[in-house]
């Protein structure tokens, strides 16, 4: 086993503890290995240890290395910050994109997804712990932009994430990723027809998990600490 095959292993096997001490079934969440900052050769193997789904931050490193990996069937979701100008690139060359907070955005990535790919797959970030520095729609602000996203032709509203501050124990952490919950079920409620959750990273996916997460973005527990980014 490679030292990635084995922090995987150990990642799913989280995974599977958290699940099973939320009576959830495992299949409920789905692992999304974050590999920013990592090579491609890195990604690779990962996807030998049988990896499919990878978050990148950094949209120009991620399209070199979607563009080296083409001959895998990789599935390549967008979890940083989406300026104007690179809507194009995220549009032309991502599977999913988690972090859209402005119709703009909204908006253009519709007009640029190329035809002959399937919808970008989206879900709308939300600000869930009021944080100053994040990104992210308000709770209040996310019912008319998740409508607003969810009405565009080459977009497929999937369901929101979140990203908020490290919590200092369980419960708190708990307290703040069931805001998100609350919101996804509400949003459900409103007719939108939401099935992804995207909340938990490697320090607290278990705490997400108990809070209702369906997809888990998990960086440096499978791939060690980062390099510092480009
Ligand atoms: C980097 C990153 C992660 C992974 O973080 P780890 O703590 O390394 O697991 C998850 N989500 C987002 C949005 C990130 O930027």
């Amino acid at each position: 086993m490679t030292r990635i095959s084995t922090q995987l292993s150990a990642v799913r096997a989280r995974i599977h503890a958290a699940c099973r001490a939320a009576g959830r079934s495992p299949e409920s969440v789905a692992l999304l290995a974050v590999s920013k900052t990592f090579g491609a050769d890195t990604v690779q193997a990962a996807f030998e240890a049988g990896q499919t789904d990878f978050g990148e931050n950094y949209i120009q490193e991620a399209v070199e290395k979607i563009s080296a990996l083409r001959h895998l069937p990789l599935v390549w979701h967008c979890i940083g910050p989406v300026q104007s100008n690179k809507t194009r690139l995220v549009a032309e060359h991502f599977d999913w994109v988690h972090t859209v907070d402005r119709l703009k955005i909204a908006q253009r990535l519709s007009e640029q997804r190329p035809e002959g790919l399937p919808p970008l797959q989206v879900c709308i970030q939300v600000n869930v712990d009021g944080g100053p520095t994040k990104s992210g729609v308000t709770p209040a602000d996310a019912l008319a932009l998740a409508q607003a996203a969810a009405g565009l032709p080459r977009l497929h509203l999937r369901g929101i994430m979140c990203i908020p501050e490290p919590a200092p124990d369980f419960e708190t952490a708990c307290e703040i990723f069931e805001r998100a919950r609350d919101l996804f079920e509400a949003l459900n409620a409103q007719g939108l027809q939401l099935d992804t959750l995207s909340m938990g990273m490697s320090a607290d996916l278990e705490a997400a998990i108990a809070s209702g997460s369906t997809l888990v973005r998990v960086g440096s527990a499978i791939f060690g600490a980062r390099h510092s980014p480009a």
